[in-house]
Parts: C-alpha cells; sequence; structure tokens
C-alpha cells in the first residue's frame, strides 16, 4: 500500500466502536484550475482552497444528491467567497476581492459577513440554507460554530494550505450518537485529533493519518472517490440568463455591441450570441438552440 497522500480525492471513514465519522480531502489539481481562472493574491487563493476543501468535506457527509454550497459575503477586501460541491464530487468556486488586504483572519478579509450554506436538492425544488455568522479566524471554525450550535452535531474541521494543495480533516459526531459516553469519546478523539500538523495532513497518506491519531481504534475506512473541478454552466443556462433580461434590453445590447458576449464567472467559459442566435433564442425561447459546451 502507498504511503503517498491522496491528491484530488475524497475518503470518508467511522470509528467502529464511537459514534463518530470522519472525512479526508486533498485537492491539488482541482484546485490549481478553481485558482487560475483568475489572478488571486495568494491569500485569497488560499480561502477558496479552505472554501472548495470545506463543501467537498461536508458534501461527503450528506446523502441526498444535489450541491453543497457556501456563499460568505462581508463588506471587507473579500466581499464574495463562493464554494460549491455535488454530490459526485465536482467542484467550483470563486471570490471578489479588492486591494489593499492586510490580513489573514476572517474579520480582515470579510470585515462584518455572513456565510451561508445551502443544499440545493436535486430532485426538488426544495433548498435548505443554513446561516452562519462569520467568527473565528477561520473558515473551519466559523463552520465548527455552526455545526455544534445550530445543528448539535459537535464538529472539528482541520485545514491545511501549502500553495499548490489545499486539504482537510472533518470529524463528526454520528446524528443520533448511541447512548452512555458520546461526550467524553467525542472529547477523546478531538484531543488526539488536535496533535495533527498541518504538514501530517498535506503530506501523509489518509491510511498513516490515522494510525498516528488513532492507533487504538478500530477504524473503518471507505473507498475514496475522485473530486475534480467541474463547472455546471451551460449554453441554455446562460440562455435563460439573457431571456431574463428582456428582449428589449437584449436587442439593445446586440444594437451596441453586434453581438451578445456572457461569461460565466467560475470556469470563464464564453458564451458568444451573434444577431441569429438571439433572434432565434427570442422567437423560441424554449426550443433547441446552439449544441452544449463541452467539458
Ligand atoms: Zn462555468
Amino acid at each position: 500500500m502507498s504511503n503517498l497522500p491522496e491528491t484530488d480525492q475524497i475518503q470518508g471513514f467511522m470509528f467502529e466502536n464511537i459514534p463518530v465519522r470522519g472525512v479526508f480531502v486533498r485537492l491539488h489539481a482541482t484546485y490549481q484550475v478553481a485558482v487560475s481562472k483568475r489572478p488571486y493574491p495568494p491569500v485569497v487563493q488560499q480561502l477558496l482552497g479552505n472554501a472548495l476543501t470545506v463543501v467537498s468535506l461536508l458534501s461527503n457527509t450528506i446523502k441526498s444528491e444535489g450541491t453543497l454550497a457556501l456563499q460568505a459575503q462581508g463588506e471587507g477586501p473579500v466581499n464574495l467567497l463562493l464554494g460549491e460541491c455535488t454530490h459526485d464530487c465536482h467542484v467550483r468556486g470563486l471570490a471578489h476581492y479588492k486591494e489593499p488586504i492586510t490580513g489573514e483572519s476572517l474579520d480582515k478579509l470579510f470585515g462584518k459577513g455572513t456565510m451561508a450554506l445551502t443544499l440545493k436538492c436535486q430532485n426538488s425544488q426544495q433548498n435548505y440554507q443554513g446561516v452562519v455568522s462569520l467568527n473565528g479566524d477561520n473558515l473551519a471554525q466559523a463552520i465548527e460554530h455552526y455545526f455544534t450550535h445550530s445543528e448539535q452535531l459537535p464538529t472539528r474541521i482541520y485545514l491545511g494550505h501549502d500553495g499548490m494543495h489545499a486539504c482537510g480533516l472533518l470529524l463528526q459526531t454520528l446524528p443520533t450518537p448511541e447512548l452512555g459516553q458520546s461526550e467524553a469519546d467525542w472529547h477523546h478523539i478531538v484531543t488526539l485529533a488536535d496533535t495533527l500538523k498541518e504538514d501530517e495532513l498535506l503530506n501523509l497518506s489518509n491510511r498513516e493519518i490515522l494510525h498516528r491519531l488513532f492507533h487504538e481504534e478500530t477504524i473503518r475506512l471507505f473507498e475514496s472517490q475522485p473530486i475534480s473541478f467541474r463547472c455546471s454552466c451551460s449554453q441554455q443556462r446562460m440562455e435563460s440568463v439573457l431571456l431574463s433580461l428582456g428582449a428589449e434590453e437584449l436587442l439593445s445590447i446586440l444594437e451596441e455591441y453586434g453581438t451578445v458576449d456572457t461569461h460565466c464567472e467560475f470556469c470563464n467559459h464564453h458564451y458568444l450570441f451573434d444577431s441569429v442566435d438571439i433572434h432565434k433564442l427570442l422567437a423560441d425561447p424554449n426550443g433547441p438552440h446552439a449544441p452544449e459546451k463541452k467539458q
């Protein structure tokens, strides 16, 4: 068995005798693609890497099919941070910022801000949303606070970052802990996990980390799943955005620029509509138009 750390993989595990589960995520190519879409300064790259790691970790704890989205907004230098992970492990994210950025704490990055976690279920219109105050030094602490206090699910998140990789480990009590010593057990597990160093999280394999931290416990490690950057934008979605502007607005853009050039903020894919496309779209809003974008 290789001792190299698993990259662009997500892997869950469970303690056999303690009602606690865990998840590992280590992003490399996925993270590099996400931060290549804009000239982000290093501190914003790290923030985006942390956001993608957090949504990947949390999505692994959710059974329903859909997309888990994190959206943080504030009045500070970073005014928007988005991260999303689908149930089949496709992530995307972006950040809006303005220089200068003078610190790394949530307070310095966002100023006064809030963060929403939304589960967009695939097969229903229902979304589930929880709002998190942006308190704490980092995203991990803000999320821990939310799960521990709003969801009554004690949660611990460890994040790592080295410029090329973003990684994380999540520990969470199971929703229906068995009776007895769950609180003492949780405390025991967290005390051990708190000894994990960032470079260990980045550079050791999941199995090795579990052995170092919890070698006295029996742990079931689930099969890992590949994770990748993939955007869910499409020609059809862009057409609905254009249609929502209204015919008058669309035609005036067309008149001014000759074409309607739109692009997806997550992946930078351009969708170019010429006069023929726009008139077809307006004449038959629901009909098939240009072929779907290839991923
Ligand atoms: Zn896109």
